[in-house]
């Protein structure tokens, strides 16, 4: 993150991974960290039984399914979803008749549906997981400083982006990182390229951020936003061009939204750091990224007390676990709505070892001259569309039917 004095740079900073932009001017309520190591989920107290959906005789051994709980502030863009703060495309509307706050019909499709819509199953089968993971900054961009400049954000970026790696490894996952040591920079465009390169089947990007007050701390996470909705930070009057206009990022729209909200909401829990929200912004990085993709920020290099915590060894493997299990409950289809509670189960990739006889493949080195990337000429793409049944015929019935009640609830079956 980096602030910048010129008007010109600022408008310009939408179109840099990881720079700041300021919060929004509705701030949500004061948040209260839950307690470090501990799920949010779990923090709260036993969920009354959905009257919508009683569990099947069959689910009496799974732990107990709860709705989501979305709440909105009328003419406000912060709402909460399953206790999440998540900046809305657009100021929530009053309903005519009941004055009910609820989503504009573009974050009903936009924000809500990806979220009450989400799968219960892997993302991928028979195959290992392929996540790209991208360490903001590097090489003479350091990134965003502490105020004594001791701490740089590119070295902690990294840190964070390593010790993901290692527990995602550790889970059979095909990890890439697209910059081995704080001597590499790859430019922005490059960095989704070689996750597309890798066939990454998701992408996360982690970033540190900065201020130039001493105040603002948390963590936030960023999407890339849907077609005619505008970045959480924008303030200019009428559509700007760049909402306008369709980008490859677009072709990820929902699996976007789900990525981030399942990061934002274990990022916070697990850091104890303030939940400062999922929001929306057109970054490079996740602009071009042809898969789900996220931005990370993982607190403020500004504000003493989240400097404390990125400077410890545990701050800072309780953010990479968080990320961790975000990325977890995306790809392993345990952040559905209804599915009780949010705990990732075990790992369903199997890794299956080698034969004794063969030769044991040598750990995955990475060195500097494995990121000499050369962006090859890509094949012509057709985005993916983001359709999925309302009924999913992949659920358990105790997932349909809290999902069914969730979608009702929402306003988006009848
Ligand atoms: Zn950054």
């Amino acid at each position: 993150m980096r602030f910048f004095r010129s008007a010109i740079a600022a408008a310009a900073a939408t179109l840099l991974a990881g720079c700041a932009s300021p919060p929004p001017a509705d701030e949500a309520e004061p948040f209260v960290a839950p307690p470090p190591n501990e799920p949010q989920a779990s923090a709260e107290p036993a969920p009354p039984a959905a009257p919508e959906a009683p569990a099947p005789k069959s689910a009496a051994a799974a732990p107990k399914s709860k709705p989501w709980q979305f709440s909105y502030t009328a003419g406000s863009q912060a709402a909460k979803a399953d206790g999440v703060l998540v900046y809305l495309g657009r100021p929530a509307v009053a309903d005519r008749k009941t004055r009910k706050a609820g989503p504009s019909d573009l974050d009903r499709k936009a924000t809500v549906a990806p979220l009450l819509q989400a799968r219960s199953k892997p993302l991928v089968e028979g195959r290992p997981l392929r996540v790209c993971l991208d360490p903001g900054h590097g090489g003479q961009d350091a990134g965003a400083a502490s105020a004594d400049g001791r701490t740089v954000e590119k070295a902690i970026a990294l840190d964070i982006a390593q010790r993901v790696a290692r527990m995602l490894r550790k889970d059979g996952v095909e990890v890439t990182l697209t910059r081995p040591d704080n001597r590499t920079f790859l430019p922005l465009p490059d960095r989704p390229a070689l996750a597309r390169a890798k066939k990454a089947d998701l992408f996360v990007s982690i970033h540190l951020n900065a201020n130039p007050s001493s105040g603002p701390r948390g963590v936030e996470t960023y999407v890339f936003p849907a077609r005619g909705m505008e970045s959480t930070s924008y303030e200019g009057k009428g559509a700007s061009d760049e909402s306008k206009q369709w980008w490859p990022g677009n072709g990820s729209d929902w699996g976007n939204v789900q990525l981030g909200f399942c990061i934002q909401r274990r990022l916070a829990a697990a850091s104890g750091l303030p939940d400062r929200g999922l929001r929306r912004a057109r970054f490079v990085v996740v602009r071009e990224a042809r898969m789900p993709a996220a931005l990370v920020e993982c607190g403020f290099l500004t504000n003493g007390r989240d400097l404390a915590v990125l400077r410890g060894e545990n701050g800072r493997e309780n953010i990479a676990r968080g990320i961790y299990e975000g990325i977890f409950d995306f790809a392993w289809g345990t952040m559905a709505p209804g599915l009780p509670a949010h705990k990732p189960g075990p790992p369903v990739v199997e890794v299956v070892p080698p034969p004794a006889s063969a030769p044991q493949p040598a750990p995955p080195v990475e060195r500097a001259g494995s990121l000499e990337f050369v962006p090859s000429p890509v094949a012509p793409w057709t985005p993916p569309k983001p359709a999925v049944p309302a009924d999913d015929p992949s659920d358990d019935p105790a997932t349909a039917a809290a999902r069914k009640a969730a979608l009702r609830a929402a306003g988006l079956i009848p």
